[in-house]
């Protein structure tokens, strides 16, 4: 359906083994590699058997990736140490070297892509071509940040002097950044993060999530290569809850970059107030979704059925934008239903290296077992639409969900965001349609939502009505593009400013204004 080698949404065949076959070539080099990693900080850090974790690949749990040595909370905060002493020295570091470092890291993970989109592969599950997209992203970033640090960091603003004195506007780095990532875009967001906080002049904790350490311990790797100072980006890899505390209880941490669970940023949020003394910290979280697509009776059933199964499944539903709540118009719906399931048979759940695979698994046996309760209970109360047929011949070891379709009342019924791949389908009739807004709002989410219709005035309606930050008509709703589709929610989905927008960076700087009196 979206899977490589078949014609994409837009009928363009996308001749992928062609395309693929070099960088599957240059990957096969390091799909059996195993790793030994461990904290990058500022001093040495000695191997500790003890503190060692295994990582296994989500597609086959008994193929062992590498190791990970996870940082104490006593290296941790010997970690802040360097970061608040080296905070000074980068901050009066022109932008225009911070930039080229970050520019470097760009070219340097291009020059890389097989490499790490093995890695994003074995440790994360992904399919290749979605390999391709993050690590396209990562460097999106690099470079769309570089430039923005370049632009606003620069040179001060001068402003007007009526009452004869000079005035000047200036930015510069607030301290001591956290950046705090998710495993579901372990190069992209990890990335994004850290470079956005370091070329504005800060200096950077990284902290990468459990599931993806070795990845981001590359990347960091990259980055060092690149011309950053040691002491500027740390990494840190180990239990959010150990790691995190340390990291959102120190004084000196002047800021947080989250993206991850709504419940964890919580947590985050009351760590940060809690802080006896401390200066008053930044918090930009970019949290979970609860994302929905209104499709009226004039939408055109086939496109809508390409944008859901790309929206709802792609990733294995693993995205943050992806699409969890569709309302069809009750005259398009069993139409749009039996089309979808037609479509769902098709789709092929598999290992992510093969290119033939549609849907890769999930991120491993948590995730697997959450899911699989919500099926479950959906399932004993009757609502089941539609269900890809797992085989095991395929599937083998691997933690994999089948995509699913569920019917459901409305969007108050979910408790929480499912990050997998499964589709709730709620019928509305057009009188309705003020109550379904009011219902998608009232959930107190904000992150992506899809409208498909043919009447223009309707469209612009809900675009206008709904809260969320990314609304997107008569396409899919995922796969926001650097720079040009600035990305990021409001409520429960996240603080703002949007990854990859003209705003991003002034939310980690300070502005200070100088008066002199001429
Ligand atoms: P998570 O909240 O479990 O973990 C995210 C990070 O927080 C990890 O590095 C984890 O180790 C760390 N962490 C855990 N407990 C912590 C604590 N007490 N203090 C500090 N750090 C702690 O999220 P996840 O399962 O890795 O990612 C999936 C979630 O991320 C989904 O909800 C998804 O919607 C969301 N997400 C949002 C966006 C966005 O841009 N809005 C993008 C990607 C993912």
């Amino acid at each position: 359906i979206f899977g490589p080698g078949r014609p994409n949404s837009r009928g363009v065949n996308l001749n992928v083994r062609s395309q693929y076959q070099p960088l599957m070539d240059e990957m096969a080099a390091s799909m059996e590699k195993e790793h030994r990693v461990g904290p990058l900080l500022a001093f040495e850090v000695a191997d500790d058997p003890a503190s060692q974790h295994a990582v296994a690949s989500p597609y086959d749990r008994r193929k062992r990736v590498g190791i990970v040595q996870w940082t104490s909370a006593e290296q941790a905060a010997r970690a802040v140490d360097a970061a608040w002493a080296a905070f000074p020295r980068w901050e009066s570091t022109p932008v225009a070297e911070r930039a080229a470092i970050v520019r470097r890291l760009g070219d340097l993970m291009e020059a890389h892509m097989a490499e790490l989109m093995t890695l994003c592969s074995r440790e994360g599950g992904k399919l290749l071509t979605d390999g391709v997209d993050e690590i396209k992203e990562a460097v999106d970033f690099c470079r769309y940040y570089a430039m923005k640090a370049e632009e606003l960091f620069g040179q001060p603003i001068t402003l007007p002097g009526p009452t004869g004195e000079s005035n000047q506007l200036m930015l510069a780095g607030k301290g001591v950044f956290a950046a705090i990532s998710p495993w579901n875009f372990p190069v992209a967001i990890f990335c994004g993060q850290v470079v956005a906080a370091a070329v504005a002049g800060n200096t950077v904790l990284a902290k990468p999530a459990e599931q993806t350490s070795i990845v981001a311990h590359r990347v960091i790797e990259l980055l060092y290569e690149a011309g950053m100072p040691r002491d500027v980006v740390q990494l840190l890899p180990g239990d959010g809850p150990t790691v995190g505390s340390v990291l959102t209880s120190d004084p000196r941490i002047t800021g947080v970059v989250f993206t991850g669970g709504t419940d964890t940023a919580q947590i985050i949020n009351r760590a940060l107030a809690a802080r006896e003394g401390a200066a008053l910290p930044t918090l930009i979280a970019e949290t979970g979704g609860m994302n929905a697509m209104i499709v009226d009776s004039t939408a055109l059933p086939e496109q809508v059925v390409a944008d859901v199964i790309q929206s709802a499944f792609q990733s294995a539903g693993q995205r943050c934008s992806a699409l969890r709540v569709l309302y069809l118009q009750e005259e398009v719906a069993d139409r749009v239903i039996e089309i979808l399931e037609g479509a769902m048979n098709e789709l092929r759940v598999a290992d992510p290296r093969d290119l033939g695979t549609d849907v890769g698994p999930v991120i491993d046996e948590d995730a697997r077992r959450g899911l699989g309760a919500h099926i479950e209970r959906l399932k004993a109360e009757g609502r089941l639409v539609a269900e890809t047929r797992l085989d095991p011949r395929l599937t083998g070891d691997g933690t994999f969900v089948a995509p699913v379709a569920f019917e459901i009342d409305g969007i108050e019924a979910l408790e929480r965001e499912q990050f997998g791949p499964i589709l709730h389908i709620v019928r509305y009739r057009a009188s309705e349609i003020d109550r379904v807004i009011e219902s998608i709002n009232g959930r107190g989410y904000g992150l992506t939502f899809g409208v498909h219709s043919r009447n223009e005035s309707f469209a612009d309606e809900i675009a206008q009505k709904i809260r969320v930050g990314n609304v997107y008509v008569n396409r899919n709703i995922i796969g926001a593009v650097v720079g040009v589709q600035p990305f990021g929610g409001q409520g429960l989905s996240g603080t703002g400013p949007k990854a990859g927008g003209p705003h991003y960076l002034l939310r980690f700087a300070t502005e200070k204004t100088v008066t002199v009196n001429t």
